[in-house]
């Protein structure tokens, strides 16, 4: 399998360490060497403006969706190859998820772990089987894989849930679970049996 387009979900604030922009940068630049189109939220702030200006900067491609309202404010990245705007914020969502072959999360706020987990919960209800990997950028990813551990531990999600997103560290890695089709598939009987 080789996918052709990633959707990316990552920060927007500016005020981050230098280590989760100069990630953002390396796999920007990574994305573009390995012809993989960009799909992302469409902003010029934070991780998402430094991606996208990195895929561009090296020849790739990149599309942007972005809601009406968040455009309103001039927060859109300009130089896209493509910008596509929207009503509302599920619009975008569910088009940027429409538009990838596989996810990647970087680090980000409340808005990334918000698109994190709803392709992750649409993944345990059957409704795509694309990967998700979380890129865990110096260690920043940790506290929500224990979190999710702990979903485990006391069985509000299934042990298999722990297959439905790879954790990477390396752009090496990276590539080779964006391109490994998924190991998880979704079994709503061992979660909703008696
Ligand atoms: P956060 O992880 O809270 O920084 O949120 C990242 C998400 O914030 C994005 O995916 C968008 O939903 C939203 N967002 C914030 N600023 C922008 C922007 N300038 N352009 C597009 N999306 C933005």
């Amino acid at each position: 399998m080789t996918i052709e387009s990633v959707c990316v979900y990552c920060g927007s604030s500016n005020h981050v360490d230098a280590v989760y922009k100069d990630a953002a940068a390396t796999i920007g630049a990574a994305l573009a060497h390995n012809k993989i189109h960009l799909v992302y939220g469409g902003g010029h702030v934070g991780l998402m403006g430094i991606i996208a200006d990195s895929v561009l900067a090296a020849g790739g491609q990149v599309t942007g969706i972005i809601p009406e309202h968040i455009r309103a404010h001039e927060m859109q990245h300009t130089g896209l190859t493509e910008l596509i705007v929207v009503d509302d914020m599920h619009t975008r969502k569910s088009l940027m998820a429409e538009k990838a072959d596989a996810f990647i999360v970087l680090p980000g706020g409340f808005g990334t772990l918000d698109e994190a987990f709803e392709i992750l919960t649409w993944k345990q209800l059957g409704l795509h089987t694309k990967p998700v990997v979380f890129f865990d950028v110096a260690g920043f990813w940790q506290p929500a894989f224990q979190l999710i551990q702990h979903l485990v531990d006391k069985q509000f999600a299934m042990p298999d849930n722990l297959l439905i997103f790879k954790p990477v560290t390396t752009i090496e890695t990276m590539l080779e679970a964006l391109n490994t089709p998924a190991t998880f598939s979704c079994n709503p009987e061992e979660k909703w049996g008696r």
